[in-house]
């Protein structure tokens, strides 16, 4: 992609309302813009980095063994009325009528709608288990929405619902999610801590519940944690099986809400607090909608019974931000490469000199041919202008091209992160990008 031709409306001055530094430079390096509170319009940067995110949380879903589909973002208000949540779930449910003057509502999460998919077509419990999942918008008219995209009103969200016939095998999906989870966070470059979540008792059992929670100064909930989870590194997580789900939930950790400091299970001085961006929330629920819906099975010896779910939240678009608040510094974002928007930036220090964007026009056909997302600053702008704006979108590779490089044959590569910057000759640097 050429610079001078592609949609980057970044701003110079730091908008007022940006109380955080990943709403700011979401504003600053034109990847969303405001349409109203708390709903945004994702321009082509930002769009980019939301798609390499789903992409992962896809893949690790798949992975696990869930299956997509996709349900609507309106739903009907009837099946709330069923579940009896129509008239509890408040002001955060944004409701319309149709102009048949059907009652309508915009989802804020979707138990009652899977649910009803399940019942309309699963009989019996050879067709257990099942998990599957979307990546739809969601609506909540939160009282406060703030903080950009981490607490908006329409923001997308990964929910994923696992069916079983008994509370043993809804443990071990369970399982199988909670693993999938610390594998997703872990390669957008995130340690998300596990914490115990409100657990409730579903039908005499303790039901599982897990939060987890990405540590930033500007997280919104208050945690405490095991210090021993200092030395689970983001490679353990990334190689996360069932034996480190186990030793992970052995640990102490918890928000707020569940945080007791009067009856903890460990030593207080063995307790670090915090605060944490909730990017993911799993839980199970019983049969609190399969039974009043009547989503029933058949088990092996001829009873009808409710089947038992679990529902598995990330919160894709709040991730955009979290991922920022991690990985930033005074200059701008420092994307982890796995989630960047390009892998490589091309700065021409000076597109008036032939020799330059002849080293420039050939270097970024090359990767661009190799599949390397490359974005090429081909502006007619001073130097120092494409370096602050290279380091305000956050690109892991700088390759810089002036005239005196390209006299000696060299070009300079630098990275977003830091080090020194290296001297290569062009063919090392492809070999270096490309693979
Ligand atoms: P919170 O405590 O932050 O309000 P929640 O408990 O209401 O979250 P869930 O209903 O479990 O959230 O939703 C699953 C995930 O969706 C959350 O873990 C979070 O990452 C994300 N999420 C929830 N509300 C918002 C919001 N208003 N804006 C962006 N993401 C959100
Ligand atoms: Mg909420």
């Amino acid at each position: 992609m050429r610079l001078s031709s592609y949609f980057l409306p970044t701003l110079k001055e730091t908008p007022n309302e940006a109380k955080i530094a990943s709403h700011r430079l979401m504003l600053r390096a034109g990847m969303i813009k405001q349409s109203a509170v708390g709903i945004y319009s994702w321009l082509p940067l930002g769009h980019r980095v939301l798609q390499k995110i789903i992409q992962i949380v896809r893949e690790e879903q798949n992975k696990a063994g869930a299956q997509e589909l996709l349900m609507p973002t309106i739903q009907s208000a009837e099946l709330w009325h069923e579940s009896g949540r129509y008239d509890d779930y408040g002001k955060e449910m944004l409701r319309i009528t149709d102009r048949h003057k059907r009652e309508l509502l915009y989802g804020p999460t979707n138990e009652e709608l899977i649910t009803d998919i399940f019942r309309s077509s699963v009989r019996s419990y050879r067709d257990l288990p099942l998990n599957l999942y979307h990546i739809q918008w969601k609506f909540r008219d939160e009282i406060r929405p703030r903080f950009g995209v981490m607490r908006g009103r329409e923001f997308l969200m990964k929910d994923a619902y696992s069916f079983d016939l008994t509370k043993e095998d809804s443990d071990k999906a369970y399982q199988n999610m909670f693993v999938a989870y610390l594998r997703t966070f872990a390669r957008m470059g995130l340690r998300a801590i596990p914490m115990r979540a409100d657990p409730g008792a579903i039908g005499g059992n303790q039901s599982l519940s897990h939060e987890f929670h990405v540590l930033a100064e500007t997280g919104e909930s208050d945690v405490f944690y095991d210090k021993a989870f200092d030395s689970v590194s983001l490679e353990d997580m990334a190689n996360a099986d069932l034996e480190m789900a186990n030793k992970l939930q052995s640990l102490y950790a918890a928000a707020e809400e569940e945080h007791d400091p009067d009856n903890m299970p460990i030593d207080s001085d063995d307790v670090q607090s915090g605060k944490g961006i909730e990017v993911g929330h799993i839980f199970q629920f019983g049969t609190k909608y399969s039974e009043p819906m009547g989503a029933t099975v058949t088990t092996p010896d001829g009873d009808q019974v409710p089947v038992e779910m679990g529902s598995y939240g990330i919160g894709v678009s709040r991730l955009v931000g979290a991922i920022i608040e991690a990985n930033h510094d005074d200059k701008g974002i420092i994307w982890p490469e796995s989630v960047a928007p390009f892998k490589v930036v091309i700065i021409n220090m000076r597109t008036n000199d032939e020799g330059c964007t002849g080293v420039c026009d050939d270097l970024y056909a090359q990767l661009d041919d190799a599949g390397v997302e490359v974005l090429y600053d081909d502006r007619d702008e001073r130097a120092g202008v494409k370096f602050a704006d290279a380091e305000l979108i956050g690109i892991p590779w700088q390759v810089v091209i002036g005239p005196r490089g390209v006299k000696e044959g060299i070009v300079e590569l630098r990275s977003r992160s830091g080090g020194e910057p290296e001297n290569l000759a062009p063919a090392d640097l492809l070999s270096r990008l490309i693979g």
